[in-house]
């Protein structure tokens, strides 16, 4: 590896400390090693543990403390504490990463809400994803009315870059309004289990919630290893890290268990990958 400071390539070996080889450079004289510079410096844990400790809690869905006894029992001590650390301390490399591997989103959106605990009392999430799996927009709320489902169609928006031609919901009140003031260039589908047919592209299309209803199930699952949010900051940071997970990384049985990413052509990006993409993520 060339210097990380100067770029030189005249290095040598220089010990080793964390049992990792430290090198130094003969041009500029400073001293790094392979994480220098990455996520990973100087931190005691291995990339690979990271990943893994972040892989059981975002895909399998595990407590901290779940994660912190199965990581011990294998021989890999890590503090419950830590894990939920390490959540907030990589949640802006997973944001990157679902910016730097942004799903080709399509133009059928679907909006909806579900229940949650927010510091204890009521709080929402509003999703809107597309007919193809991929998650657009989450959204941790206080209220459930229009100008929260405003808010989340816009920073969908946003995030795809263009205006949806559909947006499917459940038909309650909140929509139909929000919808028109926040996207007003699409046409809103009312659509529930039974599905709603809708022209798009010059195709017929059947629409229904069945797909969000999904993965709604998957969400309310994640957020009830959380317990509920403990502030809307925190919240946000989690489900942005849903967002990527879910996105890129976590193998759907409704695609032949591919991840999403997978499905539209996209390789290469993998847990067995991630300590390596991550470093260099931001
Ligand atoms: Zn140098």
């Amino acid at each position: 590896m060339d210097c990380v400071y100067c770029g030189s390539s005249r290095i040598v070996r220089n010990g080793t400390r964390n049992s990792l080889q430290g090198l130094l450079c003969r041009d500029c004289g400073r001293q790094f090693n392979e994480r220098s510079g990455t996520l990973f410096a100087g931190m005691k844990y291995k990339p690979e543990e990271v990943v893994f400790a972040l892989r059981l809690r975002f895909i399998y869905r595990l407590s901290s403390r779940e994660v912190s006894e199965l990581m011990a029992e294998m021989g890999h001590p890590v503090s419950k504490n830590i894990v939920l650390f390490w959540a907030d301390r990589f949640h802006a490399s997973f944001q990157e990463l679902q910016r730097r591997y942004r799903p080709e989103y399509s133009g059928i959106w679907h909006v909806d809400e579900l229940h949650v605990r927010l510091r204890g009392g009521k709080g929402y999430v509003y999703v809107v994803e597309d007919d193809h799996r991929n998650v657009i927009a989450l959204e941790l709320t206080e209220r459930r009315d229009g100008e929260a489902t405003a808010r989340v169609l816009r920073k969908a928006e946003a995030e795809a870059g263009f205006t949806p031609d559909v947006i499917v919901s459940d038909g309650a009140p909140a929509y139909p309004p929000a919808i028109a003031e926040a996207i007003p260039g699409a046409r809103h589908v009312v659509a529930q289990f039974k599905g709603a047919q809708v022209s798009h592209r010059g195709r017929l299309v059947t629409v229904s919630n069945n797909l969000l209803e999904r993965l709604n199930g998957t969400l309310r699952g994640w957020v009830r290893t959380l317990r509920g949010f403990k502030s809307l900051v925190a919240g946000n940071r989690a489900l942005s890290i849903l967002q990527a997970v879910y996105n890129l990384l976590r193998p759907h049985q409704g695609l032949g268990g591919l991840t999403p990413f997978q499905a539209a052509g996209g390789g290469g990006l993998t847990w067995d990958t991630l300590s390596k993409i991550l470093p260099t993520a931001l």
